[in-house]
């Protein structure tokens, strides 16, 4: 059983953003920020690496329609579109997913840094992760 396969099959009530033949689009229960919303293909897929092509396009393609009624409805100043691929990247639902998360400023409830880490061989990083 998966939460979002309910949902998809109407077992689960939501609020549906955006739909079409392949993807779903619903508010995100949790709100991280005002508008909040959760793009997921139809078809189900534990995660991004599991799931074919066509799925992971069309999410991206409705991430984007999203993106923009945030930006142009919500009155967003950005967006960020974030995939948790896996546990350790806090993936709390096993149905593939992306957030899109509308941006309004440096007090909103979401802070995402790059900090600075051990420095690195980039040419031993580039050949480890290409195989
Ligand atoms: P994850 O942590 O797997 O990347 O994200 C799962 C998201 O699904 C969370 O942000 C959580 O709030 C949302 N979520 C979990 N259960 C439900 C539900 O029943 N309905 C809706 N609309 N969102 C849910
Ligand atoms: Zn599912």
């Amino acid at each position: 059983m998966c939460i979002f396969c309910d949902i998809i099959d109407h077992k689960i009530p939501s609020r549906v953003v955006y739909e079409n033949d392949d993807v779903l689009a619903i508010l995100d229960i949790s709100q991280v920020t005002y508008g909040h919303t959760i793009v997921m293909p139809k078809k189900h897929f534990r995660n991004i690496l599991e799931a074919d092509d066509k799925s992971v396009s069309e999410c991206i393609k409705a991430a984007r329609i999203v993106s923009g009624m945030a930006v142009n409805n919500c009155h967003a100043k950005g967006v960020n579109v974030l995939n948790n691929c896996g546990e350790t990247a806090g993936q709390t639902v096993d149905h593939l997913h992306f957030h899109v998360i509308p941006r309004y400023g440096r007090n909103d409830s979401i802070h995402i840094s790059f900090n600075p880490s051990e420095k690195q061989d980039l040419d031993a990083v580039l050949a480890m992760l290409k195989g």
